[in-house]
This record gives structure tokens, sequence and C-alpha cells, in this order.
């Protein structure tokens, strides 16, 4: 994985798969070409390298020129074309073949065949190294390909990323998202939600507790709220549906984020199997599921404590702690071995002051 500016890359084609496709590139444009002398008009900035090799392989007589156009700023074009450096003198009648290091939407292109449409040229092709044929618009035929590619962004080899990446021997494909995602895990009073303040902070992550949310919606009187209360006031689960779909719209409210600390969810395995296809359909993950341990007792003393402060209601009942606990023990507890068949689950012993169990977590993160 490599970084450019805030984005992360990953190892998509190696310098000897980009070779081998200009090799054969080459061969077939030779076969075509032999008794000629094209003339290889190579499209700057992201098509030097492509044009350098290529010609290295190229048997024939041959002469090169180039052009320059602009249209991508960052990851998506802007579909603005400027032309920064014009056409070559004194090719009427010449056998033009375009030298393109990516074809995608067709928008250079078009720009490209209408820089050469009042030159009198004897034949005008187009070879381009990469082809991202999904999105190609067919307005033109592409006469020779290197490599279909699918469409994700690249970088290296030429293309860049905001100018950076261009002097790489390989391409490397957008990571469309290098996130963290964890789940802590543990009983009420485990110390999932204190932790998550500090984890936040040092990963950048967004901190996403279900409790919270309801609350926050208990209080401001929402429909949800209202639906909500009647469970929590017993120290029972909210409903699977309902709980689902918070968390997803809580997901969707952060798009820019790096990645998430799920506290308090999933608590059921409707609920961790509605997260993990919820992820894998926004092409994310659960990286890692952190349980925070602790016995009953301390556990129990913990929320006593909380509930004189924080005036919820749920933390000051004993008989509704047990029945939390109990809630946890039934559906949440298996939760262990779902993540464990996944290899995802990690247990760090809750007790202890707050810092060394932050330490603790740190260290898991970290070992990711
Ligand atoms: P917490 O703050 O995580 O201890 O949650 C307080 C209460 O909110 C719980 O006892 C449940 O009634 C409800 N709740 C929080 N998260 C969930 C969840 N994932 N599924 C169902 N109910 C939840």
């Amino acid at each position: 994985m490599i970084r450019l500016h805030d984005k992360y890359f990953k190892p998509f084609l190696s310098e000897k798969q980009i070779l081998g496709a200009i090799q054969r590139m080459a061969q077939e444009i030779a076969v075509d070409y032999k008794d000629d002398t094209p003339i290889f008009v190579g499209v700057l900035n992201g098509a030097f390298m492509f044009v350098s090799d290529f010609l290295k392989e190229y048997p024939y007589s041959c002469e090169v020129s180039f052009v320059k156009l602009s249209s991508y700023q960052g990851l998506t074009s802007t579909g603005i074309v400027e032309t920064l450096l014009d056409v070559p003198d004194n090719i009427e009648g010449r056998s033009i073949i375009i030298l393109e290091d990516i074809i995608d939407t067709g928008r250079t292109l078009q720009k490209l065949v209408h820089l050469f449409s009042n030159t009198k040229v004897k034949e005008f092709k187009i070879a381009s190294l990469f082809y991202k044929a999904e999105v190609y618009n067919g307005e033109y035929a592409i006469d020779y390909v290197g490599l279909e590619i699918p469409d994700k962004f690249i970088v290296g080899y030429g293309l860049d990323y905001k100018e950076l990446g261009r002097n790489l021997r390989e391409v490397y494909q957008l990571n469309q998202k290098y996130m963290i995602n964890l789940v802590l895990f543990g009983k009420p009073g485990a110390g999932k939600g204190t932790q998550a303040q500090f984890l936040k902070e040092k990963y950048n992550l967004k901190h996403i507790s279900t409790g919270d949310v309801f609350r926050y919606n208990i209080k401001n009187g929402t429909e949800l709220g209202t639906l909500a209360k009647s469970y929590i006031d017993k120290g029972e689960l909210v409903p699977d549906e309902v709980t689902i779909k918070m968390l997803e719209d809580e997901v969707d409210k952060n798009p820019d984020a790096d990645g998430f600390i799920f506290d308090g969810f999933p608590r059921t395995t409707a609920q961790a199997e509605a997260l993990d296809n919820f992820l894998e359909s926004k092409d994310m993950k659960v990286d890692a599921t952190i349980a925070l341990e602790a016995n009953d007792d301390i556990l129990i003393e913990r929320l006593l404590e909380r509930g004189k402060n924080s005036g919820r209601s749920d933390d000051q009942d004993v008989s509704k702690i047990r029945n939390r606990f109990e809630e946890y023990n039934s559906k949440t507890a298996p939760l262990k071995d779902y993540y464990e068949e996944q290899h995802k689950f990690h247990s760090v012993n809750g007790i202890g002051s707050i810092d060394e169990i932050t330490q603790r977590l740190t260290k898991v993160i970290d070992s990711l």
C-alpha cells in the first residue's frame, strides 16, 4: 500500500505485466506499419513512460511527437479538456498513431480526434496502453489496446493523482477506503464508551454508540426515542430491525470517516450479519472485534456508580442491570463464536486503569 496526498493505493499491475503488454502492442503495430514511417504522437503528461518504452520495442522506422491535453483534476474527470501543446507540423499525408496512456470515458479522445480532424493525414489510429471498456462511450474505434482494466482510479507508470505517482514503475489502484472498523464488545459497564473516546482520537475514527443514539432520541422525544424507551427502561434489547436501520443511517451520515468504532452494536447474531452485509455493500468490513472482559461484581459496582451521576435509570437498579447481563449472555455472547470463525475476535482484560486498558487495546489495533 502506498499513500499519495490523502489517498491510499494498492499494487495493481507489475512492471513486467505492463512491459509485456507494451511489447505485444509494438509487435502488432509493427506488422501493420512495417513499410511505412508512422508518427507516434504521445499524449502528455501521462503517456511519457509508455511512449518511451513503446519506442524501445518498436523495431522499424518511425518518428515521435507529442500533444498535451488536460482533463483529470484529482480523482474525477472534470470534462474540461484543454489543449496545452498542439498537433505537430508537416503531418499531411502521414500515418498518425496516437499513443494514449489510458482511455476511460473517451472525452479526451474526442478532443484528440477533433484536433487532427482537419490535418489531411493519411491515416489516424489510436493505441491505448490501458482501456476501461466498462465506461468508454464507444464513439471511436480503439485500434490497439494494451490492457483492459476495470473502472478504478489508477496511478503510476506516468499516471498521477494530483501530480504525484507518475514516477512509479508499477500501476496502483485506489484503495476505495483504507479504514479501520472496530467493534467494541463487552457487557454493560465494561468501559466500551470510555475507551472509544480515546481510540477515536488516536485513530481518527467515528464513534457510534447505539445506546447514545437511543438516549439522544429519547431526550429529543423523537418517534424512534419513544419506541426504544420502553425496552431500554426494562433493560431489554430494542428490536433488531429498529436498531439495524438506525445504525445504517449513522454510518451513512459519515461518508468521509476513516473508519468506525461500533460500540454496543452488534448485540445479536442478526445484527452482526446485517452489519457484515451492509459494510460489504459499501466495500468495507469489520477489521476486529475487541472484547473488554471484566467480572459481573466489578461491572455492577461500576454501573451503580455511573448511575449516580449519569441519571441513567437502567444503571440505578440492580435487577435491571442483571437483566442486561442476561440479555448479553443469551443474545450477545454467542457473537464471540461468530467473530472467532472470521478470525477477528480479540479479548482484552478490562480491569485496570483507563490508561492501561487503552494501551492494551492500542496494542491489538496496531497489530491488525
Ligand atoms: P448501552 O448504552 O450500550 O448500554 O445501551 C443501552 C440500551 O440501549 C440497551 O440496554 C438496549 O436497550 C439499547 N440498545 C443499545 N444498543 C442496542 C443494540 N445494538 N440492540 C438492541 N438494543 C440496543
